[in-house]
């Protein structure tokens, strides 16, 4: 099982910011900024494109959840992305949204 689904399965003491039947979101370990949440399906996709073709519906809840998120967080402006594949930064081949804010970002990004 991936770590990710492993979170999802309650198999590790992650606290979830948001969770309800489709996706969940908890704090990112290792934050690039001050707000660095992740947001994922429950479900296993390897990447987003995965997750787009199989579950367009829990992708675009993702972003409503992140939105709402953003809110709670005080947040003026964020960030949202998904890295797909290794040479763009993808270390967990579980789709997740990566929501950051709580400082300036620099386009384009590095
Ligand atoms: P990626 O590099 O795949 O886009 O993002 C994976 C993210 O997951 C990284 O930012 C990494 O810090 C985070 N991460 C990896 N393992 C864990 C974990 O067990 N718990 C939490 N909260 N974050 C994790
Ligand atoms: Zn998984």
């Amino acid at each position: 099982m991936c770590i990710f689904c492993k979170i999802a399965a309650g198999e590790l003491t992650t606290q979830f910011l948001y969770e309800d039947d489709r996706v969940l979101a908890f704090r990112d370990l290792d934050p690039q900024a001050p707000t660095h949440i992740l947001i994922i399906p429950r479900t296993h996709h390897a990447d987003v494109e995965e997750l787009a073709a199989r579950e367009p519906e829990t992708l675009s809840h993702l972003f409503v959840v992140a939105e709402e998120l953003a809110r709670v967080e005080g947040l003026t402006g964020h960030r949202t992305l998904f890295n797909t594949g290794s040479s763009a930064g993808q270390s967990v081949f579980h789709a997740h949204l990566h929501l950051l804010g709580g400082r300036p970002f620099a386009w384009p990004p590095g």
